[in-house]
This record gives structure tokens, sequence and C-alpha cells, in this order.
């Protein structure tokens, strides 16, 4: 944290709108005095990601996730607080004092492990663009009619065919082999030392929905290496089932059409950018999951799949479609015959032929239908019992009952089988996944589950002082810090004291770059948008609060100090207890008394 000085993580804070940053990965509607989106750190299906213009934070009101602009950046990246403010500087303009290329104080995050695939990207591009030995590659791409201006907004690579040719570079630029190996970039050799991934190979650098660059596709140029396409390994930063390629390039138009049609290669999703078929995505070198569904449900409301002939064929493909259905998206699937695949497809029919071909395709369950038709045997009970079977286990995945009980309907028709036949196959396809629980889902869950949010009057008043700063100061010269009872209170108020003999601000947004911890800055965010609920227009005097911190402190103190008289054996003097008890009674009397002047006077 020290790396960049206070003054400027407010200046960069001051400088972005946190509805411009978090626009940047969700849809976001106006409602009321905030914005409200599907939240990215659950699995939301109703928007209850809250994001505040006015306090510039964001709050989920489902999973608890909350903070300002650089907590979301971090939580959703997994980088580190300085690679955040870093990010936003970026954006907004304002240099930041460089770092010493990220040392020891940013270990446990991912920011190395970024900079590490973004320097290979650089370097990649570099050797087709400019070197000599990648003119091979440009006259490949070039053939397949690609232009130089897409392998610029595509950032296409080219890694040389050497053992060593990444490897050499960046360690010259002080990148070693073993960050390039976690980086999924190197392999290491069994008897020691290691060696370049990808090798004289067409490289498609593959952005994660946050637009940094995770991983490599690769495809061979020669015709006779194996395997095809190469892809980079999973790796902290990159995770297949998450991860569409093409998303970051194209999310615009995707995002104006609410439409996506999702393909196999990164090729084709090139090809027909060339063609400016923009609303293209691919999966990257997997079967699509239900994280690809949902990820894509925040771009768009149709997903079109369309599948070469011969991957469409597969169980491993219609088990994928069939993930896709709990979130939602509405499908559809067209299916390329006669070995075409997008790219082949394209060139040839051109871009309305290919608007053509995704406008006519079949909605999921008619895909599904004719995909079981064409395997089983429908006029035998096995085949139908086989048939019910595989179309269970996909209608199992839609979440909403009303969904389910409509497709039930008509599997049964199309199948020609009792529809109590089908529900009872749903439901048992339905109990085998929910004893698979998701362990992302129990831990958004203990998030907000250890916090007891009382007593309401403490929630009050730190609420109060999380208003103005002026508040928190008049606050904390009446009541100490630490005279909170519940523990988390006591943590924030403790913040907020030491914020403020800092002589800086105290403000919810402010507050959060000290959360050490995601749930304290959920609590955070959550307490600052009640700011104006749970004492509208300050009905409630402030003084009000004060003076029952105050009692209650004493009446603490008290009952610590009877403890103490009651048990106190020969060690304490019992006749300075009692002269503190004494002490804290009066006080606590004259406290009192001052009290219920001040009802008198001021009645509510
Ligand atoms: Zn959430």
């Amino acid at each position: 944290m020290a790396l960049i000085p206070e003054d400027t993580v407010e200046q960069v804070r001051d400088s972005v709108d946190i509805v411009d940053v978090i626009s940047e990965f969700v849809a976001l509607s106006k409602r009321g005095k905030s914005f409200l989106g599907l939240c990215p750190f659950h699995d939301d299906r109703t928007p209850s990601l809250n994001v505040s213009q006015e306090k510039q934070i964001y709050k989920c009101f489902s999973c608890g996730a909350g903070g300002n602009a650089f907590r979301f950046l971090m939580e959703l990246e997994r980088i580190s607080f300085v690679e955040s403010v870093r990010k936003l500087a970026d954006q907004a303009g304002i240099v930041l004092p460089e770092s010493e290329s990220g040392r020891p104080a940013e270990k446990d995050t991912n920011d190395e492990l970024y900079r590490t695939v973004e320097f290979a990207q650089k370097y990649f591009r570099h050797m087709l663009m400019r070197h000599p030995s990648g003119a091979r590659a440009r006259d490949y791409l070039i053939g397949r009619g690609v232009s130089e201006s897409m392998m610029e907004a595509f950032s296409l690579g080219y890694a040389t065919n050497a053992w060593d040719g990444l490897l050499g570079v960046a360690g010259r630029r002080g990148f070693s082999a073993q960050m390039l190996a976690r980086a999924g970039l190197a392999v290491s050799r069994e008897n020691g030392g290691h060696y370049d991934r990808f090798r004289d190979r067409v490289i498609f650098p593959i952005q994660s929905h946050t637009g940094r660059t995770v991983a490599f596709g690769a495809r061979a140029l020669d015709p006779e290496q194996q395997p095809k396409y190469l892809n980079s390994p999973e790796t902290p930063v990159y995770n297949k089932s998450a991860t569409l390629y093409g998303l970051w390039n194209n999310r615009e138009p995707i995002r104006t059409t609410r439409s996506a049609v999702v393909v196999e290669g990164y090729m084709d999703v090139v090809a027909l950018a060339q063609f400016d078929v923009r609303n293209v995505v691919a999966s990257s070198g997997t079967a699509l999951t239900t994280d690809h569904a949902r990820l894509l449900k925040r771009y768009a409301d149709l997903a079109v799949l369309v599948f070469d002939g011969d991957a469409a064929g597969t169980a491993a493909t219609v088990r994928g479609i069939g993930s896709m259905m709990a979130s939602e998206l509405e499908i559809r699937v067209v299916t390329l015959v006669g070995g075409e695949d997008p790219d082949s497809f394209v060139r040839q029919r051109g871009s309305d032929g290919f608007n053509e071909l995704t406008e006519s395709a079949a909605p999921l369950m008619d895909f599904l239908f004719e995909w079981v038709r064409s395997r089983e045997d429908l006029s035998t009970s096995d085949g139908k019992t086989r048939a019910v079977r595989t179309v269970s286990e996909i209608i199992a995945h839609a979440g909403d009952s009303a969904r389910r009980g409509f497709l039930i309907q008509e599997t049964a028709q199309k199948l020609g089988i009792e529809e109590a036949i089908v529900i009872n196959a749903v439901q048992r396809a339905a109990r085998y996944r929910r004893s698979g629980r998701n362990p992302a889902d129990e831990d958004a869950d203990s998030r907000t589950a250890s916090f007891e949010p009382g007593p309401r009057m403490e929630r009050e008043l730190i609420t109060l002082m999380m208003t103005d700063d002026s508040t928190a100061d008049t606050v904390l010269a009446e009541i100490d810090a630490g005279h909170f009872t519940n523990g988390v209170y006591r943590r924030i108020s403790g913040m907020i004291a030491a914020a403020r003999k800092e002589g800086r601000t105290a403000s919810a947004a402010a507050l959060l770059n000290r959360c050490e911890d995601a749930g304290l800055a959920g609590i955070v965010s959550a307490l600052s948008m009640e700011t104006g609920i749970l004492n509208p227009e300050g009905r409630i005097p402030l003084q009000d609060y004060l003076t029952r911190m105050q009692l209650k402190a004493l009446d603490t103190r008290i009952a610590a100090v009877e403890t103490q008289l009651r048990a106190a054996g020969g060690q304490t003097d019992p006749m300075a207890l009692m002269a503190e008890h004494k002490d804290l009674t009066r006080q606590r009397k004259e406290l009192f008394a001052g009290r219920q002047a001040q009802t008198e006077v001021a009645p509510r």
C-alpha cells in the first residue's frame, strides 16, 4: 500500500465515476437514486447489485459484496489494491510513480502474473508485425483474409520456431522462467530448465471480460505440427470455463444488439469480425459451461450457438449446451453442414449469408429433440427411456419452476410420453445435481452470515459518523471509538478515528480503502447505503446517541467494578474500588438527568 501516496489514491478515486467503472462489466439501469445490475460476484438472477453514484460505492444485497471502485476491480480480477489504483489511474490519465516492477510487497496477488502475460503479448505481437521470422504467419493470415487492421484489433501475434524465443527475451527483462511457467508460457523439463510452450504458431491473446490478457490460444502454421490448436493451461488468472474469447473486443456490439453468436474457434471470431459480424465470442477450447452462460447473460439476452457438423453430435457438446440453461439466456442452436466452419462459411457467403444462418437457428429444445431423435429409437421403450433421461438432465438445469413446467410439458408432447414420467425424471436429475453443491455459494454465504448487525443504536451511530466528517469529529470528541460493543462497529469507528487523526476524510468511499478484507468492505458499503434511511433527516438528535453510548459505557464500567468488589480478595483495594464506583454512579446520574432535561425541551 505504501507504494502510492494516499493523496494520489484520493485523486484517482475523485476522478473516476464508479458507475462508469462498473458499467464496463455490468449493464446498469437507473432506479431512483441508484443504479441496479446483475451482481458479478454471485449467481445473480434478479439485479441485486446496487451502485450509488452519490456515494461512489457498490453493494450487493444478495451476497454482501461491496466497496468502492478499487474494491470492485480487486475482487473482479483478483488483483491487489495498488494494481487497481494503477488501472483506474490509467483510465483517468493520471501518471503514477513507477514501482520497481512489482516485487515482494505484491507477492500474494496476481499482478506479476498479469504483467508477465502482458509482456508476452507485446513480444508475440512484435514478432508478427515487425520481425522477419513473422512474415510466414503474416502471409498465412492475409491468405485467410485477415487484414492488418484486424491483426491489430485482436492483438494477434506470432511465436517463433525456437525453444527459448520468449524465454530469452523475457529473461533479459527480468521475468523468471518460473514466472513464465506459472503464466503457462513455459514448460519445465524433467531434468531441469524450461522451454517455450508456443513455437511456430499464430497467437490469439485471450482477454478476460475485464479486458486483461490472461492466456493465449495458438494455431500451428505447419500442417504437420500437432496439435493444430494449443491453449494456455489454466492459471490463477485464467479460468477457461469463465472466459469467452472475443467478449472484450466485441462487448459493445453484443450489448447493443443484446445477442451473441457463440462459435468454436478463435479464427472464426476474427474472420467474422473481418466481415463486420461483430457480436461474436468463442469458448476457449472447452465445452460451454453454466459460467459462460452467466457471463454472457450480463451482456445479452439471446445466444446463438453455431456448431460445426461433427462437434454438434457429441454428447459433451449437448451437455455443455444444457448447462447454459441455468442462466436464463435464450439459447438457439444452428449446425453447419458439409464440413464448414464459420470462417469458411462467411468467406463463401458473406455477412448476409451468415446473418441468415443465425436468424434461422432453432430454439434449444427443438435442437435437443432433433438430436435425441437422431440417436435413439423412439419406437422402443428403451430408446424412449434414454431419451427422457437425456432431456430431463438438461431441463433440470433450468432454475425457474414455471420454465421447467413448460419444458416438461413440451417434452412429454414431443416424445409421446406421460408428463408424470418426465416430471419424475427431472426431479431425479435435479436431486443428483444438488448433491454436488457449488462451494462458491457457501463462500458467499459465510461473508454476511457471521456478522450480527446489532445493537441498532450503534449501527445508527456508525452510519451517522459516515455521513460527514464534522459529525464524525463531534462523535469522536464525546466518545471513545472503542466503546462500540459490536466488534465490527468498533473496527469501523477505529478506522474513522484513524482517518480523522490524519486529517483525512472518513467518507464511506475513503474508508473502503482501509478495509483489509472483503467482508468488512461489504459491511461498510451496506452501512453507508443506510445513511439517511435509519434516521431520516436527522430526526433523532446526535446528542441522544452520544448520551446513550456514554450511559452504556458507564454501565459497563460500573458492572465491572461491582464484579471486582464482589470478588475482591486481598489484592485489590476495596476502598479505591468503592470510590470509583461512587464516582461512576454520580456521573451516570448527571448524564441521565441531563438527558431527561433534553428530552423535555425537544419533544418528538
Ligand atoms: Zn452479489
